[in-house]
């Protein structure tokens, strides 16, 4: 089939992952005449999303949070109550808040995405003055990465970890059986607000990212610690993405890159849901109002907060297990607008500078700082050997 549809639309989206739905919505919503496409349009995303509530744009309702996390505990050297409500998202209430019923939405794969015109593996041409490409992050090779294999555990099963109502955002305790010598890895475990948790033994940084078997064996051992014993046969997630994208150069004539595909992906969180969320906005005043989205979305603050994640990124994926303890001990004392700007804010550069250099002053013992910044050990972990992966029986008993 060959065939053109539009020349009257203002915008196409390409890919309706969480961040090109949102950025779809919010264009209908304001009046414009959208398009999007994607190969599997109606599809409940398969990941679980979560992000602190703040970070979340006002016009979301609340149908679209799963579970609520008052105050998550960071576990360092000690532990640590972060008093700001964080979240997970809910998979269907987040989809029909980012309803496109005034949208054309089209089930096809893009083979070309250019500035205005956007052609599907079908042959199929759409038009529009404006062409978002939302296609996600592309493949990971040996990019630095986020990895994380996750088990959802009955919520009953899961207590002896996480009370109801409680999360661990980074637990650092040395219980995931890596020794000293091996690349650090940390438990990220929540309650999803349907009667499981999710342990999610999780590395960010390394090149090429940390194998899911090993991942796997790290969880085991830490539930094994606090007595908690699984079936086996849990359902499970898994993650291996890039999270190094970097934001797209202005004035370069190309459809818009947003979302994980645009820089949104934050270098020391693997996050952009809610990013991308807030920005969706930003994003189409600026379609409205004939300016460039790409200098909307990334003024020079934004670019320069960008370039210091990903100094932190750099640390991160160099760090032993006892240094990334030291480093987050004394990144969760730092203050409060210290850390959102870390974790969070898209352009606030000082407060980011300030956090990143006293992050690494307070980090103990001294010594440890040359790493920190890429003085020392620079390539720690590049092309560690992991173990092989075990056999498919070894694996069930696991
Ligand atoms: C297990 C796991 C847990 C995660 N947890 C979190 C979390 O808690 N918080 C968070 O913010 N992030 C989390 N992430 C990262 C998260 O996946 C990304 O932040 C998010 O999915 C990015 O959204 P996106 O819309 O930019 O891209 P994607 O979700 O990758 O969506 C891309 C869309 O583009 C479509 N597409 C691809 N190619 C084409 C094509 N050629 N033509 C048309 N359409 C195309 C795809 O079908 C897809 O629908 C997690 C990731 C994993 C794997």
């Amino acid at each position: 089939m060959s065939a053109t549809v539009g020349g009257e639309f203002e915008l196409c989206v390409v890919g309706l992952g969480p961040t090109g739905r949102a950025l779809a919505h919010r264009a209908m919503r304001a009046g414009l005449r959208v398009v999007a496409v994607d190969p599997r349009p109606d599809r409940l995303w398969p990941e679980t999303f979560s992000c602190w509530i703040d970070e979340l744009p006002e016009w979301l309702p609340a149908s679209a949070i799963a579970q609520r996390i008052e105050a998550p505990t960071v576990w360092t050297k000690t532990a640590h109550r972060i008093p700001r409500p964080y979240c997970v998202l809910s998979k269907p209430g987040l989809h029909a808040a980012l309803a496109l019923d005034d949208a054309t939405v089209i089930t096809g794969r893009a083979t070309r995405v250019d500035t205005h015109e956007v052609e599907l593996r079908d042959g199929t041409i759409l038009r529009a003055a404006t062409v978002f490409d939302c296609r996600g992050v592309p493949a990971l090779g040996r990019r630095r990465a986020a990895s994380a294999h996750g088990i959802f555990v009955a919520a009953e099963t899961a207590a002896p970890m996480i009370a109801e109502g409680e999360g661990l955002l980074l637990d650092w305790r040395p219980e995931n059986g890596a020794g000293p010598d091996e690349p650090p890895s940390f438990l990220y475990a929540v309650p999803l607000g349907d009667g499981t948790v999710i342990f999610e033994e999780t590395s960010l940084g390394l090149r090429g990212g940390m194998p899911q078997h090993e991942l796997r064996r790290r969880t085991l051992h830490r539930l094994a610690t606090h007595g908690i014993r699984i079936e086996g046969t849990e359902p499970t997630e898994a993650a291996h993405y890039p999270i190094d994208q970097p934001p797209p150069k202005k004035g370069v004539a190309q459809a818009v890159p947003f979302g994980s595909r645009g820089g949104m992906m934050h270098p020391c969180t693997g996050y952009s849901v809610a990013d991308s969320l807030t920005l969706a906005d930003t994003a189409i005043a600026a379609v409205r109002a004939g300016r460039d989205p790409i200098e909307a979305l990334w003024p020079w603050r934004a670019r320069l907060v960008y370039w210091m994640r990903m100094r932190g990124l750099w640390g991160l994926g160099r760090l032993t297990t006892d240094q990334s303890t030291a480093m987050f001990e004394a990144f969760f004392t730092e203050s409060e607008r210290g850390q959102r700007a870390l974790l969070s804010a898209h352009d606030d550069y000082t407060a980011l500078g300030a956090v990143l250099f006293n992050t690494v002053a307070h980090t103990w013992p001294f010594r440890w700082r040359y790493d920190l910044v890429g003085w020392t050990n620079r390539d720690r972990w590049v092309d560690f050997p992991f173990a092989a992966a075990p056999e498919r029986s070894e694996r069930r008993a696991g």
